[in-house]
């Protein structure tokens, strides 16, 4: 028998389903074939493994460790993220902060190139020469 042919059927020599008519060849070959003897070895932990995937009940330490790994990579994602969060908030302040800049020098210098007029409509405090005048109206009136 070739070992093409028996590694083909290596799956059921692990289940346990080998046809009866094939089952003395393969054995045969795999007692005098350390590579087919290997190939079943690797079936048989493929086996082993999605079986204790698909179980219903993994063994607690297996679920114990596949979710501290879940939460180690959660840990490792949010570490990653943080930073580039504060990144991205601190370009956007700076965006919104330059468009805000922007738009008010382009509306004063539309504004026949005055930068003053928004300036004093904006300002709310009262100028040096406004307090003198409200100084000299108190004066006034005394
Ligand atoms: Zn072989």
């Amino acid at each position: 028998m070739k070992c093409y042919k028996v590694q083909k059927l290596l799956f059921r020599v692990a289940v346990g389903e080998v046809p009866e008519d094939l089952k003395e060849k393969i054995e045969f070959h795999l007692a005098s074939c350390p590579e087919c003897q290997k190939e079943l070895e690797l079936v048989k932990m493929e086996r082993e493994f999605l079986r204790s995937v698909l179980s219903p009940e993994p063994p607690s330490y297996l679920l114990t460790r596949i979710l501290a790994r879940i939460k180690s990579a959660e840990e490792q994602r949010r570490r990653a993220w943080l930073p580039r969060v504060a990144w991205y908030m601190a370009t956007g302040l700076l965006i919104a902060v330059g468009i805000g800049l922007g738009s008010f020098i382009g509306r004063s210098l539309a504004n026949n190139g005055s930068t003053n007029l928004d300036y004093v409509t904006l300002n709310t405090e009262p100028s040096l020469e406004e307090l003198f005048a409200i100084q000299d109206n108190q004066l006034g009136r005394r």
